[in-house]
């Protein structure tokens, strides 16, 4: 009997109805996904390659240059996370044997050498707050890279990135300028055209607030002159630009062609997303995010606890990173906040662990009255959670 061959039996647990609880998404991200983006992505599936979803994703393209402050034409949302993009870009526009400059300044960094390493060699800026104009021409000049990496927005540190100047820089110096915005964009300015940024992309679980799953990108022109005049194809083929391009009305070409099955519904809630962005508007969207991250700072400084980032420029007003309070154990903080106000916030991330306790305010959730809810929390841990005498 056919029917009887099967020698793994259906799983009790999927017998059982799904349950997912509400939670305060307080940590670097994921952030809370407001109804209104959920519903955008229950609306029914259809066909990736059907007008009405190119039409969606023209939409979204249109949406992304908004939020970029970029005119580029090879502007898309690539079927992945944050690191998607970050492959996407880096696979594209390296070739093997070049070299990459990375100013790192924090786990992203360290990622984005990790994945140049796989085609190229990188060059490590070594770590600190932020790097000079002076300290990224000497790394320029020295290394000759074919592309400088920069995270805007260093959620592992909680670091703002100062971005003004690099890109005329690294022009001067013949190299493509490569910038992580997956923790800032929408909630601290970033001019992609007037910065002379080459490469921009980000993620939509941040201040977009939509699920995670799609990952914004935009490449200028001096970008995709190099990337279509590569001598060798890009390793993955998944990832490959000149497909993306088609399947995202880039390239002029009359007709776009299967590459992969686009997640429509995240592009559903992608342009719902996009769509709350352009109601606010970007600019009140950053000065809400700064008001937000200034009354928090403030909030946290009278409380006692010290913020990991000195400068106040340098804060990055979406992900707050707090020195880990002496005495305590950072894991029983983070988990009494989470058992007892359902509420994430969380630790250090590569060389911050253990360093800081981090909190992301970001899209819907930078208000005052979760800033208020979060200090609450913090101050009950303190409260509550075991001190050492030391
Ligand atoms: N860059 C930065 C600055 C990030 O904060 C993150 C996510 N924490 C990523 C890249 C990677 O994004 P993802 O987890 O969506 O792959």
């Amino acid at each position: 009997n056919v029917m009887s061959s099967i020698s793994v039996p259906p799983p009790k647990c999927l017998q059982k109805p799904l349950t997912v609880p509400y939670r305060h998404m307080f940590g670097p991200g994921p952030s809370n996904v407001p109804s209104r983006i959920l519903e955008a992505g229950a609306n029914p599936v259809i066909g990736h390659m059907h007008p009405e979803i190119f039409e969606i994703m023209n939409d979204i393209k249109s949406g992304i240059q908004y939020m970029f402050q970029t005119q580029n034409k090879m502007t898309l949302a690539v079927s992945g996370t944050g690191h998607s993009a970050m492959e996407c870009a880096i696979f594209n526009a390296v070739e093997p044997g070049e070299s990459v400059l990375v100013a790192v300044n924090g786990i992203w960094g360290e990622r984005a050498a990790e994945m140049a390493e796989r085609i190229g060699k990188a060059h490590l800026a070594p770590p600190g707050g932020c790097f000079t104009i002076e300290e990224m021409e000497k790394a320029l000049s020295k290394h000759r890279p074919a592309l400088l990496f920069v995270a805007h927005g260093e959620s592992s540190t909680g670091v703002l990135h100062p971005l003004d100047g690099i890109g005329q820089l690294c022009h001067k110096y013949n190299c493509l300028f490569l910038v992580d915005s997956v923790a800032s964009i929408g909630g601290a300015p970033v001019y992609m055209d007037q910065q002379e940024i080459d490469i921009l992309y980000t993620g939509s679980q941040k201040v977009l607030n939509a699920p995670p799953g799609t990952a914004p990108i935009s490449f200028s022109e001096r970008a995709c002159q190099k990337i279509f005049s590569r001598r060798t194809k890009p390793v993955s083929f998944y990832l490959d630009l000149s497909w993306l391009a088609n399947y995202w009305g880039c390239d002029g070409k009359p007709s776009r062609v299967y590459h992969h099955t686009g997640p429509v519904t995240a592009f559903y809630s992608l342009r719902e997303s996009l769509s709350v962005l352009v109601e606010e508007g970007l600019e009140n969207s950053w000065e809400r995010h700064l008001k937000v991250a200034e009354y928090f700072h403030a909030g946290l400084e009278s409380m006692g606890l010290k913020l990991f980032v000195k400068e106040k420029r340098l804060r990055l007003p979406t992900v707050t990173t707090i020195v880990a309070p002496y005495g305590y154990d950072w894991k029983e903080i983070t988990s009494f906040i989470m058992k007892t106000h359902n509420l994430e916030i969380s630790g250090g991330l590569g060389p911050s662990v253990g360093l800081v306790l981090r909190v992301g305010l970001m899209g819907c959730n930078s208000s005052r009255e979760n800033v208020d809810m979060v200090l609450a929390a913090l101050k009950d841990a303190l409260k509550h959670c075991h001190k050492s005498k030391v």
